[in-house]
């Protein structure tokens, strides 16, 4: 096609503005690496004006020690025709270095003749910087995850590894290489599993933190105790992408807990037998000294027989509880009427407790299937726990409620209250509250109390205020009746 010099002009001038507008730096040189032509956005990537840069030499432009490569490169470029690509770093004329993409292309003429070489920049130094930052970071996360002496784990949305650290690593006895994209449900003991799903499913869900203790499977088939907290990890939208978790090997902890409760369940045991002879010798004593005439000795007797009484509840304290932590609590279920068992159990508090005003309001719950005597076992904890933490007295009131799940039974008191910070922990195994105490106790009625309702496939829980009191609340699930009432489980 023949152009008219009118029409080439008009052709210039539009590709001269499409070049001008671009938002990258476009130069183009001829095959002596002198600029030929310069855009405004390489005046403002450069700092040097159009008519700074035509006609000076490219080095204009380039570190000097890059300037040797640089000439073979468009030498290159031109002599073989390609486009080539680059990042490089270049001065701005204020002496600022800045990272460049870069692309070299060969210009040619209208006879198709190759004159020169445009080059096409774009300023990454920002990209490069968060790049770098983003790679120090990964680097520093790797080394902490690394070194930590706790495992570090990272799974995606169904449990499969994307991380471990050595330590996990060591835990598990496998290579990492053979841990990645394997599901972390791999590594728990069946017995553990139902419960790791549950908790996985909640954290997907958005759930919070969680903690538990669970049993590994290593890859010798040994088994170790971990502790194990996972959390979730949101994106921007508050999705849960991953999940974090940390373990730590508990099992010399384990072994150690259990030696000690088979010491105490030994030793309890042993006591028992001595001690229930003794009762039994004490009441008699107690009986024949009724007749006697020395007060003294009476009373002696007396306060002896009660000090033994109290022997014998915390050694049996100590049996329940390794019972309920080997899961071992036989339960002998029969029917009974809560109401009156409750009204019957008030009773005996009233005699012995004349400080504190017994209130017992009897809501329709009509006959339970449970252990009656475990469950006197709890209404003794809950309101003997009253009377130990309301030392000035007050109203004490007790007070069931049938609702469609189940019975429930409240006692509320107005004693010291339970602080904030120990609302979760009152039915741990040991736990007392710090300081506040000036009563004796093991620790263990609240622990005993949860594994006996728990059990039952009930529930415990307590509401407090430092200072204005405390709500311990027990529920006990609905059986229908027709179960052979004299049944035992
Ligand atoms: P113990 O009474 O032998 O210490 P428990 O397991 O029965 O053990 O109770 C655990 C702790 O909970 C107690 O040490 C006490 O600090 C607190 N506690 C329990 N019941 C009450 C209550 N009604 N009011 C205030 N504090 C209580």
């Amino acid at each position: 096609m023949i152009q008219n010099t009118v029409e080439v002009h008009t052709d210039r001038d539009f590709l001269a503005s499409i070049v001008d507008s671009s938002q990258d730096s476009v130069v183009t040189m001829d095959l002596n690496s002198i600029i030929t032509s310069w855009n405004k956005a390489a005046q403002d990537l450069y700092g040097y004006s159009a008519s700074d840069a035509i006609g000076k030499s490219l080095s204009l432009i380039v570190l000097p020690e890059d300037i040797r490569q640089l000439f073979k490169d468009i030498d290159r470029i031109a002599h073989n025709n390609v486009v080539e690509r680059f990042e490089t770093v270049r001065p701005h004329k204020d002496g600022t270095m800045m990272n460049l993409e870069i692309v070299f292309s060969p210009v040619r003429n209208s006879f198709n003749r190759i004159i020169g070489v445009s080059c096409v920049a774009r300023n990454i130094t920002e990209r490069k910087r968060i790049q770098k930052a983003l790679q120090e970071s990964e680097t520093r996360f790797r080394a902490i995850v690394n070194q930590a002496s706790v495992g570090i784990f990272q799974t995606d949305l169904e449990g499969k590894l994307t991380l471990v650290n050595e330590r996990t690593c060591d835990l598990l006895a496998y290579k990492p290489k053979e841990l990645i994209g394997k599901s972390i449900f791999d590594f728990t003991l069946a017995q553990d599993s139902h419960l790791q799903r549950q908790i996985f499913g909640t954290i997907i869900n958005g759930g919070k933190r969680f903690e538990t203790e669970k049993r590994v499977l290593r890859k010798d088939g040994s088994v170790r105790w971990v502790s194990e907290s996972v959390t979730a990890i949101l994106d921007e939208h508050n999705t849960v992408i991953s999940t974090i978790g940390v373990i730590l090997d508990i099992t010399d902890r384990k072994e150690l807990e259990h030696r000690k409760d088979e010491f105490i369940a030994v030793a309890s045991h042993e006591i028992k037998t001595p001690l229930t002879s003794l009762t039994g010798y004490g009441q008699i004593l107690e009986e024949k000294l009724k007749k006697s005439e020395s007060a003294d000795l009476r009373n002696l007797v007396h306060k002896l027989n009660r000090q033994t009484e109290k022997l014998q509840r915390l050694t049996a304290h100590l049996l329940d509880t390794t019972r309920i932590t080997e899961g071992a609590l036989m339960l002998h279920r029969e029917w009974f009427d809560l109401n009156g068992f409750i009204a019957e159990t008030v009773e005996q508090f009233r005699e012995s407790s004349a400080k504190h005003q017994f209130v017992f309001r009897a809501g329709n719950v009509g006959k339970t299937y449970a252990d009656k005597m475990l469950i006197g076992e709890v209404l003794n904890n809950l309101i003997t726990n009253v009377i130990k933490y309301s030392p000035e007295g007050g109203k004490v009131t007790l007070a069931t409620h049938r609702t469609a799940e189940g019975d429930s039974i409240s006692v509320t008191d107005e004693g010291i209250g339970i602080a904030e910070t120990s609302l979760n922990h009152v039915f741990d195994r040991f736990f007392r509250v710090e300081g506040g105490n000036r009563v004796s106790g093991l620790g263990l009625g609240l622990y005993i109390s949860a594994g006996i309702i728990r059990s039952h496939g009930g529930q415990i829980n307590v509401k407090s205020k430092i200072g204005q009191g405390s709500v311990f609340n027990f529920s006990l699930p609905l059986v229908i009746q027709s179960v052979d009432e004299s049944g035992t489980n």
